[in-house]
């Protein structure tokens, strides 16, 4: 059955996350009304000639949230339950997260309604190029900078930069990131979402003393998913279990990454990985540190309870329904949260609009070494908030970006 929390949209979760937060800190009257909505919020029609010759009209979204730290910043997602409610969540989430990590972009997000893995190559280029069009005026390097998002990569990045500078005359890759190398993409962006995460996590372990035989299970074996679980089993973590859209596997012992990466790339999916079990629900699984690397929602109040992780991990924007996440914090099960979790994915976009603004490009040493201190850095400031105020690393996280944003909204006189 399901419950009321899970019937509210994300945004309106997201805005009880912010009344939350408020409520623990000294903010203006102000400043609170004005991060209740995104300053602009466009929905377009885009049509789309398709290989049969008919013309099919997708609807299409971009958030604006707030712009007070820097241009807007996030990526369009590809989905088929892409909503008004949850790209607002999801452009609102992204300034916290780019104020978390300390770098100077706001928050924005993008959306079409459409499964991409019915359309031809063709009809998904098409489509790239006319959301591009639609969105056009309200896009730039200096005002608002998309990057991919679930399914959504850099090849579709590419003909989105593409149609970008086409229309405006001249190049201008800071507009978008996550582009492929060759047109000013940065080394270390295609895996840097789960690198920043490792990043966390080994800090994570550190503080809450969680040893390096740690049993991982991995919801979602997308871009963050399986690169999560390639870096992690690299370092030594036994993968226990993974999951994607089709079905979900389990091997005490640990899986081969790598094999299971050949697998998943030849049969679409992990479900019958040869020598691991089927699994019914990945989130119940026996495992120490739950990585949640799928959607939004993933842990709600109807499987909170079955967690046996010490830690959970949103990999992920916001898969933890806020129902659940006082659940298991009465639990004692400690969340790392996404705007701190996934922030390394940003990080590099940021890092890769700064490459772009100087036309000089950094090796992948340059961009690990600086997304490390960059993440320890966020990491610190995050528990710094949660031992001051005596809450979640969630609140923590939170606290500090909202401190963080309305700082640049009061030096801006929008007090
Ligand atoms: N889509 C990613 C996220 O949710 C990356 C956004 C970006 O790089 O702008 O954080």
């Amino acid at each position: 059955m399901p419950s009321k929390i899970q019937k509210e949209g994300p945004f309106e979760g997201a805005l009880k996350q912010l009344e939350k937060t408020r409520k623990l800190i000294s903010l203006e009257e102000n400043i609170y009304a004005q991060l209740k909505a995104p300053k602009r919020f466009l929905q377009v029609s885009i049509p789309v000639r398709m290989d049969n010759g008919s013309v099919r009209v997708f609807t299409g979204y971009r958030s604006q949230y707030n712009d007070s730290r820097g241009p807007y910043k996030g990526g369009i997602r590809f989905h088929p339950d892409v909503n008004e409610s949850e790209v607002k969540a999801l452009s609102m989430w992204m300034t916290w997260k780019c104020a978390v990590v300390g770098i100077p972009l706001g928050g924005g997000k993008g959306g079409v309604i459409v499964n991409p893995r019915e359309l031809s190559v063709g009809e998904l280029e098409r489509l790239s190029r006319g959301y591009i069009q639609a969105v056009f005026a309200f896009l730039g390097p200096q005002l608002d900078v998309p990057a991919p998002d679930v399914y959504t990569d850099p090849k579709i990045m590419g003909w989105m930069l593409d149609e970008y500078e086409k229309l405006l005359g001249h190049h201008a890759p800071g507009v978008i990131t996550g582009k492929p190398l060759s047109i000013g993409g940065s080394a270390a962006r295609g895996y840097s979402t789960a690198q920043g995460g490792v990043y966390v996590l080994s800090n994570a372990a550190a503080k809450l003393k969680l040893s390096k035989d740690a049993k991982v299970a991995i919801q979602g074996f997308g871009n963050a998913g399986s690169n999560m679980a390639d870096l992690l089993a690299k370092k030594g973590y036994k993968i226990v279990a993974v999951s994607d859209s089709k079905g979900a596997i389990y091997k005490a012992k640990g899986l081969d990454v790598a094999a299971l990466a050949a697998h998943k790339q030849k049969t679409g999916g992990v479900a019958n990985f040869a020598g691991a079990q089927k699994l019914e629900d990945i989130i119940g699984c026996d495992c120490d540190i739950l990585v949640l690397a799928a959607l939004e929602n993933s842990v709600t109040l109807e499987n909170a309870k079955s967690i046996k992780a010490k830690l959970v991990f949103e990999l992920a924007n916001g898969p933890v329904s806020p129902g659940a996440d006082e659940v298991l914090a009465g639990d004692g099960v400690s969340i790392i949260p996404d705007i701190l979790a996934n922030a390394g994915g940003v990080a590099v976009s940021y890092f890769e609009q700064a490459q772009n603004a100087s036309n000089y490009y950094w090796t992948e040493a340059e961009v690990l070494q600086k997304l490390e201190k960059l993440m320890n850095d966020a990491f610190d400031a995050v528990w710094e908030r949660k031992e001051k105020y005596k809450t979640t690393l969630r609140l923590g996280a939170h606290i500090l970006a909202v401190e963080r944003v309305a700082q640049a909204m009061r030096d801006r006189g929008l007090n």
